[in-house]
C-alpha cells in the first residue's frame, strides 16, 4: 500500500521549450487539506491538470490511490466551471451528472443544499455573482461522492464573505465526509486558515513542501539575533545544537524552534564575546514568510 493518497514522481510538463512544471514530487496524504501556493503562472493548474489526467506529463508519475483503491473517485474543478447560463442550479448539474454516468436527483439536491444554492432555483445561473458561481463549481466537483477533491483557485476574485463560505465549505468537507482536498491559490495568507500542509510553487518547481505546524513554527516561532558577527552567532547556536536558523541580512539571525532558550542563547553569546545589538522572541506574517520564501530565504 503506497504511504501517500497522492504522490508524483519527477512530474513535468514542457510547452514548446519552457517548463510550466519541472520535476515536481508531491505528496498528499489522505484527509489532507493540501494548499499548493504560488504566484500567477508559477505552474498551479497545470500540475492540477496533469494529476486529474486532463493533461499529459512530459515525464514523470502520478501515483493516486492505492493499488487496493482504484474505485475512489476524483472530484474537480479547474478554471472555469463552464456553466450553461440559460439554465438554473439543478438544470446544469443534472447535465453534468449525465454525462458523467451518475444522475440521482437525490444527491444533486444535497449537494445543493450543502453549497448553498438550493434556496433560489429559479434563478437562471448567467444572474449568479462570482460567489455563487464559484459554489456551483466546487457542486459540480461534488457529484458522485468523490474521495478526492481537486479545486483550483476557488477563492479567486471573491470579496471576504465570499472566501470565508468557500472556506467553510472545504473545511466541512474535510471534516464531515472525510474528503481529502488539494486547493490552489496564489494568497497563502487564506489557505493558512484551511490546509494541513503546504506545497509552495514557483516558475514549475516545488520549492518547498511543509506541514500546518512546519508553518507555524516557520512564522511564530524565532529568536531574532541583531550582532555585529553573525558566523560567531551560527557558530554559538550549532554548539547549542539549534540547527534551525537563518541569516536574515548582514546584522540579523532568526533561530526557530528555540523561544524558551533565548536567556540561554544571550547568555553563551555574551560568554563568546559577541556584541549584540538586540535579541528578542519574535514572529513573522504568513505572507512574509512566503515572499521570502519565493526569494529564496528559506529556513533550512
Ligand atoms: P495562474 O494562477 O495565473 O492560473 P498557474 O500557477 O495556474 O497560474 P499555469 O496556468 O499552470 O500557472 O501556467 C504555467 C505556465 O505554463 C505559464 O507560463 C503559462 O503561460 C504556461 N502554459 C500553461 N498552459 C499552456 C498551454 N496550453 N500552452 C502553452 N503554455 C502554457
Amino acid at each position: 500500500m503506497n504511504k501517500y493518497y497522492l504522490e508524483t514522481q519527477m512530474l513535468s510538463k514542457k510547452y514548446g521549450q519552457t517548463y510550466a512544471v519541472n520535476k515536481v514530487n508531491i505528496h498528499v496524504k489522505q484527509g489532507d487539506i493540501y494548499g499548493l501556493i504560488g504566484p500567477n503562472g508559477a505552474g498551479k493548474t497545470t500540475l492540477m491538470k496533469m494529476i486529474s489526467g486532463f493533461a499529459t506529463p512530459t515525464e514523470g508519475e502520478v501515483q493516486l490511490f492505492s493499488e487496493e483503491d482504484r474505485t475512489r473517485r476524483i472530484g474537480v474543478l479547474i478554471e472555469n466551471p463552464g456553466l450553461y447560463g440559460n439554465m438554473n442550479a439543478f438544470e446544469n448539474m443534472r447535465l453534468r451528472a449525465v454525462a458523467m454516468g451518475v444522475y440521482d436527483r437525490k444527491n444533486i439536491m444535497e449537494i445543493l443544499d450543502f453549497v448553498g444554492l438550493s434556496g433560489d432555483l429559479k434563478k437562471k445561473t448567467g444572474k449568479y455573482s462570482l460567489g455563487m458561481k464559484q459554489r456551483l463549481g466546487i457542486g459540480f466537483a461534488l457529484i458522485g461522492h468523490p474521495d478526492f477533491l481537486i479545486l483550483d483557485e476557488p477563492i479567486n476574485g471573491l470579496d471576504p464573505q465570499g472566501i470565508a463560505e468557500v472556506r467553510e465549505l472545504i473545511l466541512e468537507l474535510n471534516r464531515k465526509e472525510s474528503m481529502t482536498i488539494m486547493i490552489s491559490s496564489h494568497i497563502l495568507e487564506e489557505l493558512g486558515k484551511v490546509a494541513t500542509t503546504f506545497g509552495i510553487i514557483e516558475k514549475g518547481r516545488l520549492i518547498l513542501e511543509l506541514s500546518q505546524a512546519q508553518l507555524k513554527q516557520q512564522c511564530e516561532e524565532r529568536v531574532e539575533i541583531v550582532s555585529t558577527d553573525n558566523g560567531r552567532v551560527a557558530i554559538t547556536l550549532e554548539g547549542m545544537g539549534i540547527r534551525q536558523y537563518r541569516v536574515i541580512s548582514a546584522d540579523t539571525v532568526y533561530a526557530y524552534g528555540c523561544m524558551q532558550r533565548v536567556d540561554e542563547i544571550s547568555r553563551q553569546l555574551v560568554e563568546r564575546g559577541v556584541a549584540i545589538r538586540r535579541i528578542g522572541v519574535a514572529g513573522t506574517s504568513l505572507e512574509d514568510f512566503y515572499l521570502n520564501t519565493l526569494k529564496g530565504g528559506a529556513a533550512s
